[in-house]
């Protein structure tokens, strides 16, 4: 429930030959911590040449995240890919919405994510492939201090370690 097909560092450790190893034709994509800082506007490093590569090798790409339209609109509009905002996760509505728009099959979908308790927990209840990443920068606030120290806590629990690649 809480183990995610891969674990990495950084979007861009993401690379073509482990998306074939797992069947991925299709990424879904968080935006904070994953593309960008915690609601910040600046594309994370090396992310322009990594969604290019993507592209390239064919890889369809979507934005899902939970935060706002203001926040997302413009973020997704400044790397060009469709999105979902207030998506819900880890409700499976927004994944379900997605992978239709991405016209793939569920078993060949990854979301990708930095959260366990949305990105990871949502995308296992709908059956598509999951990718956890570390967070770029921790958050402030005692809700999301919390929920980090909990994912520490399920991360040592259950081994979950860095996929090598
Ligand atoms: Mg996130």
């Amino acid at each position: 429930m809480f183990v995610p097909n891969i674990k990495l560092n950084r979007v861009t450790d993401i690379n073509i030959e482990l998306l074939k190893k797992y069947g991925i034709e299709a990424l879904i994509l968080d935006v904070d911590n994953t593309l960008s800082t915690h609601h910040g506007q600046i594309l994370t490093d090396g992310l322009e040449e990594w969604l290019l590569y993507m592209k390239e090798n064919g890889i369809k790409l979507t934005v899902l995240s939970n935060s706002k339209r203001r926040r997302v609109e413009p973020f997704a509009n400044k790397i060009n890919l469709p999105f979902i905002s207030l998506g819900l996760k880890p409700l499976p509505f927004g994944y379900i919405r997605a992978v239709k728009s991405l016209g793939t099959k569920r078993k060949n979908t990854a979301i990708v994510g930095d959260q366990i308790f949305t990105d990871i927990i949502g995308g296992k209840a709908v059956g598509v492939k999951t990718v956890l990443l570390t967070p770029i920068k921790p958050e402030d606030g005692w809700s999301f201090k919390l929920r980090r120290k909990l994912e520490k806590i399920i991360i040592k629990h259950f081994k979950i370690e860095n996929t090598e690649v």
